[in-house]
């Protein structure tokens, strides 16, 4: 049959008939900005395939946040990167926009000549891996996740969801399950398939009958899908949530219990170890919490398996109370990524923190399965329509989007379309709280890419040039090392400073008494006690040093790199001189 040019929206093309242009929300460089802005709908031609390759009409699409990114351009133009890499011969893409939507459901209309799994007119569902079928790493039998060639379809590619066609590999493609509706089957991919590997990915420590499973954020994405997934392994999940008014959500999920963040206050980086009094409060918090989960559980043990997200505040807390032996297995960093571990805790127990992402075909497919049984809810918070796209991600984007998977009609006319057959088993579909929306902005996409050794793009360094000698403060006060506290004290606060360097009888600084050190001195000695120690005793050996004609910037690293507010100041290497965090601060109110 003649395709007609173009059609509206909704008005399904006859099976198999492919159009020459559709309908799409796109983003262009000269837009970037916040989703209001940057999404526009435009009329676009249908990209071509490759042999490998398959055209499906969408119906549905999912929301997630590498759109919001994406259309920011924000920490990486995707466009100008797939632009640039096209140019160099790599692998890349030519067209001057970019097509999110990395969550999908549709029926195929067109395959490419070496498509063999499925047919024009098939139902599917789409994960978001894609890598190249001729890498030799993967043709040797290798991880797809792991290969040269692996992208995020829809954020490192082009031709996502969120149009009347999208193209993807013929891997990408999984059958929907028939007691979905479109938008259901549209939203649980990316995060059920990104569950399931972080459970079921890792050797022996994938998740098996009678394990217990710590889930952080168990009424999120990610996290109500690990519930369901830890349930149907035969496994304990136990849910940790912000409020009690979500228990009852996760419960219905699988949860055998759920623990509210908020009782505790121990989050964040670890106390130094050598600050035995905060880490003695640390301790506390964390064993109250570690009580907390035998308490939900009914029984004294630990989990085997603790499933994280949140990063840099909850990592230290996950290692701890992880069984021997146990994973901790992390796929973001949502609260921040300089995540502090007590290595004594990740030898002597001999514990795995382990990295995990997205998730490969045949890991996607182990997922599908389970939501093809009916076992998988995919707990849909909010479905918008095709022209509210971009008010989605402007929900997103200012953070007032609620809880649970989101997603958007394309194809699909009415919402509640698209589900041909009785869900295998009774599914819940609990609900949460009305206004319970989130309250952690993303700080990253899930696949920015990070610098590695071979770096195709030179990195730049914003810097204003200014030196350390500029702001530096000269001249050393120093104490010796047989000193005591008492006089290093009377010494700093005489002089309104924060560190004396300790130099021995040569001239040469041996290290750094700084008021942290005096603090931690006087943890579990009387006052007298504290005063009558020697300077070498308290001081941090060592002393970290810069030369004048650093640049502030590189002193500035060197200070946030080793935790400390403060450095010696070298001339041909001779102490001259001490600079600071509050010199920076001085510098930055220009004083
Ligand atoms: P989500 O729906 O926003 O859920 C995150 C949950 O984290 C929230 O429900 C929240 O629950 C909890 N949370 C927020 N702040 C917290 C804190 N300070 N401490 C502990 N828990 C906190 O997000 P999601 O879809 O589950 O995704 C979670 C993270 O994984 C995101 O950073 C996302 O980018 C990433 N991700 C990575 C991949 C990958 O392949 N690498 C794939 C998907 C997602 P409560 O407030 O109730 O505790």
């Amino acid at each position: 049959m003649m395709a007609k040019e173009l059609y509206n929206l909704g008005e399904m093309p006859p099976l198999g008939v492919v159009p020459q242009q559709m309908h799409a929300w796109l983003i262009r460089p000269e837009r970037f900005g916040t989703p209001m802005d940057a999404l526009r709908q435009e009329v676009v031609d249908i990209p071509s395939l490759a042999d490998d390759e398959v055209l499906v009409y969408v119906m549905a699409a999912g929301i997630n946040y590498n759109n919001v990114w994406a259309g920011l351009g924000i920490p990486v133009d995707v466009i100008g990167a797939r632009n640039k890499a096209f140019a160099r011969g790599e692998l890349g893409e030519p067209e001057p926009f970019h097509i999110g939507g990395g969550d999908a459901s549709g029926i195929v209309y067109k395959v490419g000549k070496d498509v063999t799994h499925v047919k024009v007119g098939d139902e599917v569902v789409m994960h978001c891996g894609r890598y190249s079928r001729d890498c030799a790493w993967v043709k040797s039998g290798g991880d797809p996740m792991y290969s040269p060639t692996y992208r995020i379809w829809a954020y490192e590619t082009n031709w996502g969801s969120f149009a009347q066609f999208t193209k993807v590999q013929a891997q990408q493609c999984m059958p929907k399950p028939r007691h979905m509706t479109w938008e259901e089957a549209a939203a649980y991919t990316l995060v059920a398939a990104t569950a399931w590997r972080m459970l079921h990915g890792w050797g022996e420590n994938a998740v098996k009958k009678g394990d217990v499973v710590l889930i952080w954020g168990g009424a999120g994405g990610l996290g109500s899908m690990a519930i369901q997934i830890v349930k149907a392994a035969g496994a304990t999940p136990i849910a940790i949530v912000s409020g009690e008014d979500k228990f009852d959500y996760c419960m219905k999920l699988g949860a055998k219990g759920c623990i509210n963040r908020n009782e505790f206050d121990h989050w964040g980086m670890l106390p130094h170890w050598k600050d035995s009094a905060g880490y003695a409060k640390w301790l506390k918090g964390v064993r109250a919490f570690g009580a907390k989960i035998w308490e939900v559980l009914g029984e004294k043990r630990a989990p085997n398996i603790v499933f994280e997200h949140p990063g840099e505040t909850t990592i230290p807390s996950s290692i701890f109370v992880c069984d021997t032996g146990g994973m901790v297995v992390v796929c973001a960093g949502t609260t921040g990524y300089n995540a502090t571990v007590d290595l004594r805790y990740l030898w002597m127990r001999q514990k795995r923190l382990q990295g995990s992402h997205f998730a490969n075909t045949e890991q996607s497919n182990q997922m599908n399965e389970l939501a093809l049984r009916g076992l998988l809810d995919p707990c849909v918070s909010r479905v918008f329509s095709y022209a509210e796209l971009p008010v989605a991600h402007q929900l997103m984007y200012e953070n007032k989007h609620p809880h649970g998977n989101m997603a958007v009609l394309v194809g699909a006319t009415e919402f509640g379309l698209g589900a041909s057959a009785k869900p295998p088993v009774a599914i819940a579909h609990p609900t949460l709280p009305k206004d319970d929306v989130h309250n952690t902005p993303h700080p990253y996409p899930m696949s920015e890419p990070l610098p590695s050794v071979a770096q195709a793009e030179a990195i730049t360094v914003a810097d204003d040039g200014s030196l350390v000698r500029d702001l530096m403060h000269r001249g050393i006060v120093s104490c010796t090392p047989d000193d005591t506290v008492g006089t290093v004290a009377k010494i700093m606060v005489n002089k309104e400073i924060h560190a004396v360097v300790v130099m021995d009888s040569t001239g040469k600084a041996m290290g750094v008494v700084s008021q942290t050190d005096m603090v931690l001195a006087r943890q579990g000695r009387t006052p007298e006690q504290a005063r009558a120690l020697r300077a070498k005793e308290v001081m941090t050996p060592g002393c970290a040093t810069c030369d004048a004609g650093m640049l502030l910037s590189e002193a500035v690293s060197l200070m946030t790199g080793r935790r400390m507010h403060r450095l010696v100041v070298t001339e041909h290497d001779q102490p001259v001189g001490v600079i600071s965090m509050t010199d920076v601060v001085r510098k930055i109110i220009g004083e």
